[in-house]
C-alpha cells in the first residue's frame, strides 16, 4: 500500500483562456500533401520565389482586391446551422480585420505599430451563383460531412469554382489525419490546378463570428486561414509547430524570427516575446501565429497576399477582375432572391399535452410571410414566423412550411416524421430488473440507434454476469466516430424512495490508447432531455488490460456501477439510455451490458466497484484544512472542485496523478470561505463523487 501526502493550494489558479483552444491545421495538411507528392514540394519552393519577387514589385497603392465569397454551411440540424446573421458577422471581422479597422489595434505593441497596415484586399458575399441565378452567398446543406473528416471521400462536393469564388466551409467538427482536431485549415495556391474543389478553406462554426455558436475570442480563425489561402505561412515558419524553434522563416520581410505563441505573452514582460532573440520583440499579435491575442498583419504580409492575387499558379488572378465580379454579382447585385424554406424546433419528443416552439430558418432571400402545416398538433395551420403548437394525441408527425416574399414563393418543405408524441405512461414500476435473458434485441422494451445504420446492441450468450445472456456490442458492428444507443423502456421511480441504477459492464481495448466512450443518460420527459449520470472514456473505461480479441468476458471483467437516482425519485416516467461513442481510429472490442436494476436502497454509494473505494472526507466540519482519503485500484487522475449550495465554482484546481493504492490527501483553504455548507467534487475518468464540506 502506498501513502502519498500532497498539499492542495485551492484558489491558487487563475482561470483564463487556456491552452485548450483549437489550433489550424494548415501546416498538418501540407504535411500530408508534400509527404505524398515530394514534387510539389519543389514546386512550393519555386511557387515562394516567385511570391517574393512579386511582393517586391506589387504596386497598386490606392486599389483595393474585391474576392467574391460563397459560405457552405454543413449541418444535421444542430447548433451548427449557424444563422445567416452570423456568417454576416464574421465575414464583418474578416474585411475588418484586413482593413486593419479593428479597435484592438491600440493593444499592438509599439515596435510593431508601424509595420501593421491594411492589406487592401476584401471580401464580399456573391449574389450570382455559378449559373448566373439569385443567390445571397449563403448556402446551408444538410450533410454529415459537418463532421469534417479529411478522409471521406465526399468532402468539398459543394465548391463553387475556385477560380471565381473564395469558398468557405462552416463545420461541425474537423478531424485531420491521425484524429488531429484543428479549428479550421486551407491548402496553400498552387497544392492543386486551378478549379479544383479542394482549394477552400474549412472552419469550425464555434470559431467563427462573435455571435451565435461564435466568441468574440475565436472569431479571428477566418482571418488567419484566409493569410494562408493567400499564402502566407504562420510566422513561425510552415514546417514546425508554434513554440518549438526559432529555425524557419515565414518569407516575409518585415516580420522578426519567431518560435511561435500558443498562448498570449505579458506584454509588459517583453522577456515572454523574445525568445530567438534576447532585446528582440516578436510578432505574437500577428494573426498568422497561435496566440489567440493577435490583432494585425505587417505591411509585407499584404505585399505578399497581393502577389498571391496577381499569380496564375491557383486562378487567383482572375477572382478581383472586373469580368469576375460582375458574373459573381458583386457588381450590379441582383434583386433580393426567393427563399428557399427551412425550420428548426426546439424538441422533437414530447410528452402529451406539450409544445414544440417552430422558428423559421429560411435563407437565400429573407422571407416577409409564412406558411405552416401541422398535422396532428394544434393550431393545425400558422402564418407566424414562430408559431407555438401543442400536441395532444401520441403518435409520430410531420410538418410543412414555407415561406415568400417579393421576389416569390419558396417551394414548401417537409420534414417527415420529426415530432414523437409519447403517452406519459411507464411499462414498468420500480424495482425492475433487466438480465436481457428473455428476448432478442430490439424488442417491445428497447430502443436501438445507430448513427450510421446498420448492425446494433444484440443479445448475446457470448458472455453473462449472470444467467446466461447480456446485451453485446460487437466489435465489427461500427465504423470510426460511429454512435450506437440502447434505450430502456420507461420506469415509474415513484414507487419507491430511493431509487438507485445499478448495472455491470465489461469491455477491453484492441489496441492501447483507443479513445472510445461509454455513457449513461437518464431522462424523465419522454426522451426530449438527456442527462449524463455516467461516463467513460479511453482506458479508463477499460475493465480488462488485455489485448485479447474478439473480448469475452470472465466474471472478473465485469465492472459494477451504481448510481444514486435521488435527483429524479419522483419521476413517474424515467428512461436510461447507453450509448457507446468509437474513436476516430479504427479498432474496437467487444463491449457488454449486463444486469440493469433499479433497487430501492440506502446500502449503497455512488460509486464503481472497481475504482474509488473508501472516500473519506475528516475533519468535517472543519474551519478550511481537511484530509481525504481514498483507495485506487489502478494509478488515477483526479479533478478537484469546491463549490457553494448554489454550485457556483469556490476555486479551481488542476487534475492530480494519484497511484494506486490508499491515498491520503491534505486540502488547505488559502481564503476564509464563509461558514456554510459547500461540496468538494471529485471528477476522474467522467465520473463524480460529491462530498458535503461543512466550514466552521
Ligand atoms: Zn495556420
Amino acid at each position: 500500500m502506498k501513502n502519498l501526502f500532497l498539499t492542495l493550494f485551492l484558489f491558487s489558479f487563475i482561470i483564463a483562456f487556456s491552452q485548450d483552444e483549437l489550433h489550424c491545421g494548415t501546416d498538418v495538411i501540407m504535411k500530408k500533401i508534400y509527404a505524398g507528392n515530394p514534387d510539389l514540394k519543389r514546386k512550393k519552393e519555386i511557387i515562394n520565389k516567385q511570391m517574393a519577387m512579386q511582393s517586391a514589385k506589387v504596386a497598386l497603392p490606392n486599389a483595393t482586391y474585391v474576392i467574391p465569397v460563397v459560405f457552405h454551411i454543413l449541418h444535421q440540424g444542430g447548433p451548427e446551422n449557424i444563422s445567416d446573421d452570423q456568417v454576416r458577422d464574421g465575414l464583418k471581422i474578416l474585411n475588418r480585420d484586413f482593413a486593419k479597422k479593428n479597435p484592438d489595434t491600440t493593444d499592438i505593441i509599439p515596435v510593431f505599430k508601424n509595420i501593421a497596415d491594411s492589406t487592401k484586399i476584401q471580401f464580399a458575399l456573391a449574389t450570382k451563383n455559378p449559373q448566373g441565378f439569385c443567390t445571397s452567398g449563403i448556402i446551408h446543406y444538410y450533410d454529415t460531412d459537418t463532421d469534417w473528416d479529411d478522409q471521406s471521400a465526399t468532402i468539398y462536393s459543394h465548391t463553387w469554382d475556385p477560380t471565381k469564388y473564395m469558398n468557405i466551409y462552416i463545420v461541425k467538427s474537423i478531424t485531420l489525419t491521425g484524429g488531429f482536431g484543428a479549428a479550421g485549415y486551407t491548402y496553400f495556391p498552387g497544392t492543386f490546378s486551378p478549379g479544383d474543389p479542394y482549394d477552400a478553406i474549412v472552419v469550425l462554426n464555434n470559431y467563427f463570428g462573435s455571435i451565435g455558436t461564435g466568441s468574440n475570442f475565436l472569431s479571428r480563425v477566418l482571418t488567419h486561414e484566409v493569410g494562408h489561402w493567400l499564402d502566407l505561412y504562420h510566422v513561425f515558419g510552415g514546417s514546425n509547430g508554434a513554440g518549438i524553434d526559432c529555425n524557419n522563416d515565414d518569407l516575409v520581410n518585415d516580420t522578426p524570427t519567431t518560435i511561435g505563441y500558443l498562448n498570449c505573452p505579458d506584454a509588459a514582460v517583453p522577456s515572454t516575446y523574445q525568445t530567438c532573440t534576447p532585446g528582440i520583440s516578436e510578432n505574437y499579435q500577428n494573426y498568422m501565429d497561435y496566440s489567440y491575442c493577435c490583432r494585425m498583419f505587417t505591411h509585407g504580409q499584404g505585399l505578399r497576399m497581393q502577389a498571391a492575387l496577381q499569380n496564375n499558379i491557383a486562378g487567383r488572378d482572375n477572382l478581383w477582375t472586373n469580368a469576375n465580379l460582375i458574373a459573381t454579382g458583386i457588381i450590379n447585385p441582383t434583386a433580393p432572391c426567393v427563399p428557399i424554406a427551412d425550420f428548426k424546433y426546439n424538441r422533437s419528443k414530447v410528452c402529451v399535452g406539450s409544445t414544440v416552439t417552430f422558428t423559421d430558418a429560411s435563407w437565400n432571400g429573407i422571407p416577409t410571410s409564412h406558411q405552416w402545416t401541422f398535422p396532428g398538433g394544434t393550431p393545425a395551420a400558422s402564418t407566424a414566423s414562430a408559431p407555438v403548437v401543442t400536441y395532444n394525441t401520441p403518435g409520430i408527425y410531420n410538418v410543412i412550411h414555407s415561406s415568400s416574399n417579393s421576389a416569390g414563393a419558396s417551394s414548401p418543405v417537409t420534414k417527415t416524421q420529426i415530432i414523437t408524441v409519447i403517452n406519459q405512461s411507464a411499462s414498468y414500476s420500480a424495482t425492475w430488473f433487466e438480465g436481457f435473458e428473455t428476448s432478442a434485441l430490439p424488442n417491445t422494451d428497447w430502443d436501438l440507434t445507430n448513427s450510421s445504420g446498420g448492425a446494433n446492441w444484440q443479445q448475446s450468450s457470448d458472455a453473462s454476469f449472470t444467467g446466461n445472456f447480456s446485451a453485446k456490442l460487437d466489435k465489427t458492428y461500427n465504423t470510426r466516430k460511429n454512435i450506437t444507443s440502447m434505450t430502456s423502456p420507461a420506469v415509474n421511480l415513484s414507487t419507491i424512495t430511493n431509487p438507485f441504477l445499478s448495472f455491470r459492464y465489461a469491455t477491453a481495448e484492441v489496441t492501447p490508447n483507443h479513445v472510445n466512450t461509454f455513457k449513461v443518460y437518464s431522462s424523465i420527459d419522454c426522451g426530449n432531455t438527456w442527462n449524463v449520470i455516467y461516463s467513460k472514456t479511453g482506458p479508463a473505461l477499460i475493465t480488462n488490460p488485455g489485448n485479447a480479441s474478439p473480448f469475452i468476458p470472465v466474471a472478473a471483467d465485469w465492472r459494477k456501477v451504481d448510481i444514486n437516482l435521488a435527483s429524479i425519485s419522483s419521476a413517474n416516467y424515467a428512461t436510461f439510455k447507453f450509448e457507446y461513442t468509437r474513436d476516430t481510429i479504427p479498432g474496437a472490442n467487444n463491449i457488454f451490458v449486463d444486469d440493469i436494476n433499479i433497487l430501492n436502497t440506502t446500502a449503497l454509494n455512488d460509486q464503481e466497484q472497481d475504482a474509488l473505494l473508501n472516500f473519506n472526507l475528516f475533519p468535517n466540519p472543519s474551519k478550511g484544512n481537511f484530509i481525504l482519503s481514498f483507495d485506487l485500484l489502478t494509478n488515477q487522475k483526479i479533478k478537484f472542485k469546491l463549490t457553494d449550495v448554489l454550485g457556483k465554482s469556490c476555486g479551481h484546481a488542476e487534475e492530480l496523478l494519484f497511484n494506486a493504492g490508499n491515498n491520503i490527501y491534505a486540502i488547505e483553504l488559502q481564503s476564509k470561505l464563509a461558514p456554510g455548507i459547500y461540496f468538494l467534487t471529485s471528477e476522474f475518468s467522467g465520473k463524480i463523487f460529491v462530498k458535503k464540506v461543512v466550514i466552521e
